[in-house]
């Protein structure tokens, strides 16, 4: 049974956001920009969400309860966030979609709601399973990132974002699905991998996560090999 933590039941129609990420662990480069993106378009609540990792794929290094716990270190206090953990806690692999289409149901069809991603994720989007179905659901939040080109690599999705890309976010509110907003939010060089590579050389790893994860971090004794 998928439950939310220290989640509150919007009663307006404000935009809420989702988050997903493996957050191996959680840093700066999450935060800073949803924080930025938030403020920017008044985003009111932004419910994390640790996912899943299918066991064909590269495990992470800290266990589901070590992500989890690192995401609730990185977030207390801060009423921006939530986290939900429908997703880690599935025991078959699931896709991004079928998470989407629960909180759908559970917001009901005439809330506004948006998924965020990085510009990374936004590259490789066509290869996500039905992912033109996506704006169906809800709609997309891009978060700039450094490293990667803003060019879309097919035509068929240059054309997907032309077509439905929004300058005003003001209008993520008019409907509740269907736009896609590239946000300006600030560039950070930051990835769980470099944190993941920082521990292993012994560097400090201060100016990438939050304190509370790093104490966490060094307490389990995590990323040194
Ligand atoms: P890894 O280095 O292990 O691949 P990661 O740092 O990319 O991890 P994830 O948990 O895989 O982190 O990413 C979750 C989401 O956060 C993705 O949508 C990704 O695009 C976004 N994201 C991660 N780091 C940044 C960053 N520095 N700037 C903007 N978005 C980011």
């Amino acid at each position: 049974m998928p439950h939310t933590i220290n989640s509150t039941c919007p009663v307006q129609p404000v935009i809420q956001a989702l988050f997903g990420g493996t957050f191996d662990p959680i840093h700066y480069g999450h935060l800073h920009p949803i924080e930025t993106l938030a403020h920017q378009i008044g985003l009111k609540r932004v419910v994390l969400l640790p996912n899943h990792v299918p066991p064909h794929r590269p495990q992470p290094e800290a266990t589901a309860q070590q992500r989890l716990e690192m995401v609730k270190l990185a977030t207390q206090g801060n009423p921006l966030f939530t986290i939900d953990t429908r997703e880690m806690e599935r025991t078959s692999p699931s896709y991004t979609i079928d998470t989407l289409e629960s909180f759908r149901q559970e917001f009901g069809e005439g809330q506004s709601v948006a998924f965020i991603i990085g510009q990374d994720a936004l590259l490789s989007l066509h290869t996500w399973h039905r992912w033109s179905e996506l704006l169906n659901i809800c709609h997309l939040l891009i978060c700039a990132r450094p490293g990667y080109q803003t060019q879309l690599s097919t035509t068929e999705m240059q054309q997907w974002l032309t077509q439905h890309q929004i300058y005003n976010p003001a209008l993520l509110n008019s409907k509740p699905n269907g736009y896609i907003y590239l946000a300006n939010t600030p560039l950070l060089h930051i990835s769980a991998t470099d944190v993941r590579q920082r521990h292993q050389q012994g560097l400090s790893c201060d100016d990438l996560l939050p304190p509370l994860v790093q104490k966490y971090i060094n307490s389990q004794g995590l990323y040194r090999q």
